[in-house]
């Protein structure tokens, strides 16, 4: 290792300075007759010296305190002005790590958002900004400490979605701990192994528009449900053989007017499992909910398609009973109203590799190509409009799929290929998975 010119210099200095001291000592020794005593005294002057620039050093070191004056020259003094310089730069930086701290903390307790810091273990609550003690209703430093669950003792679905610890997972809608008309939603963030940041948002303004706009399709969709009746009722009166002139307009005009039946009753059903954010936990049994899926397959197909169930699971599924059959059936009859006649709609169940269960309906039909796919589950899109009002779609169907799928916990996965069909899976987690219930339907 090269020594730096300081040290360099340094001990130029000292070998200079050592050989001046100890040659004056002998000569006043000599001159004395006693050289060996005065190279004594002078060994004892220096080694004295040397230990008193070490306590010197020591005593700075000790009271971290900063060495301001720099003695002399040589091997000491070069070992204070490093002191010196290691002091001044340590200084420097931890000068500039408390200002980016402090800047830090101000942005976070200035932030619009409520920013909680949790233990991942405990649930406790290790820090809080000042929005978040108007969101949630916390006192500095009295709830420091507490349980994030305990502070949302109302609403003990916040224990299960800590517990669960997803990353960016959202609680969406939960009454304030202080304020129940005050709806926040909270955003877990993966900050560090050992805590979790929770982001609190008023989404009080958010939640009620999308209250008035869920209420207002379920109420013009329950609205013109009785005139639709009433409709519905004269037309099926009128008898196309009676009036043959009318036939092709009366026709018509029932098949319009089915459709709209079932568009109202597609959105009824939407509004309905959006309001629902909790199900029955009933155990759905498989094997009669398959043979009615087939039973529908051939009623909509008449003759036109091979239907095959293969249930290959062995399980059955934990849930809503009615909305997995809703579900299903519009995955199914999807299948069937695209398959070209001649085609092979397959049914089948199995075990996923963790545990879950699938349900998949697959189809030989058209297929889709692949960037409608990520589209496919909003409402109304269709990837061809016309074909799907030709077959009596109303645009929903897989709308109603995912939102019943979401409540189950499950994801529906799309894999198709234009000019060889698709394949529509229901991925269920372990949980909703039970061994296979004596069905007595
Ligand atoms: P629709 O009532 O129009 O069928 P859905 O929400 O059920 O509405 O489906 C949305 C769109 O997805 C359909 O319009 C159609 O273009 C496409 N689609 C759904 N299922 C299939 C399928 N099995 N094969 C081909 N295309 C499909």
């Amino acid at each position: 290792m090269r020594l730096s010119l300081l040290l360099q210099l340094a001990w130029r200095q000292s070998a200079i300075r050592l050989t001046v001291y100890f040659a004056a000592a002998l000569a006043v020794g000599l001159a004395l007759g006693k050289p060996w005593w005065a190279l004594g005294i002078a060994v004892a002057v220096l080694a004295a010296r040397g230990y008193w620039r070490l306590y010197r050093v020591l005593r700075f070191l000790d009271w971290r305190r900063q060495l301001r004056t720099v003695d002399g020259q040589g091997l000491w003094a070069a070992l204070e002005t490093l002191i010196h310089r290691r002091q001044t730069e340590n200084r420097q930086r931890s000068r500039r790590l408390v200002g980016l701290l402090r800047a830090y903390r101000q942005a976070a307790t200035a932030m619009p958002d409520g920013a909680l810091v949790v233990g991942r273990r405990s649930g406790d609550l290790v820090w809080f900004n000042k929005a978040a003690r108007g969101l949630v209703g916390l006192r500095y430093p009295q709830s420091l400490g507490k349980r994030l669950a305990d502070v949302f003792a109302d609403s003990p679905r916040v224990a299960t979605w800590l517990a669960a610890g997803r990353p960016d997972d959202v609680f969406a809608d939960v009454p304030a701990p202080d304020d129940p008309g005050r709806r926040l939603s909270l955003r877990l963030i993966d900050y560090s192994p050992t805590q979790w940041l929770v982001v609190v948002r008023d989404v009080t303004r958010l939640t009620r528009l999308e209250q008035v706009r869920r209420d207002f399709v379920a109420n013009v969709s329950h609205e013109l449900r009785t005139p639709l009746t009433v409709v519905h009722g004269y037309l099926d009166l009128i008898e196309p053989e009676a009036h043959p002139e009318l036939a092709p307009m009366v026709l018509e005009m029932r098949r319009q007017s089915e459709r709209m039946a079932r568009l109202v009753e597609d959105l009824l059903t939407l509004s309905r499992l959006e309001a629902q954010d909790e199900l029955p936990e009933e155990p759905v049994p498989l094997a009669p909910l398959l043979d009615s899926l087939r039973g529908e397959a051939e009623a909509l197909s008449r003759g036109r398609h091979t239907i095959v169930i293969d249930d290959g699971a062995g399980a059955d599924l934990l849930g809503s009973a009615k909305d997995l059959h809703s579900a299903f059936s519009n995955l199914v009859a999807n299948a069937v109203r695209y398959t070209p006649t001649g085609g092979t709609v397959t049914i089948h169940t199995t075990r996923d590799d963790d545990g879950g269960l699938q349900l998949a309906v697959a189809d030989t039909g058209p297929g889709i190509p692949a960037e409608h796919l990520p589209r496919l589950t909003e409402r109304f899109y269709r990837v061809s409009t016309s074909r799907s009002r030709e077959s009596g779609g109303t645009g929903l169907g897989l709308a109603i799929v995912k939102h019943v799928l979401g409540l189950h916990g499950a994801r529906l996965e799309i894999a198709s290929e234009a000019g060889r069909g698709s394949v529509f899976s229901c991925h269920f987690g372990r949980g909703r998975v039970v061994g296979r219930v004596a069905s007595g339907e």
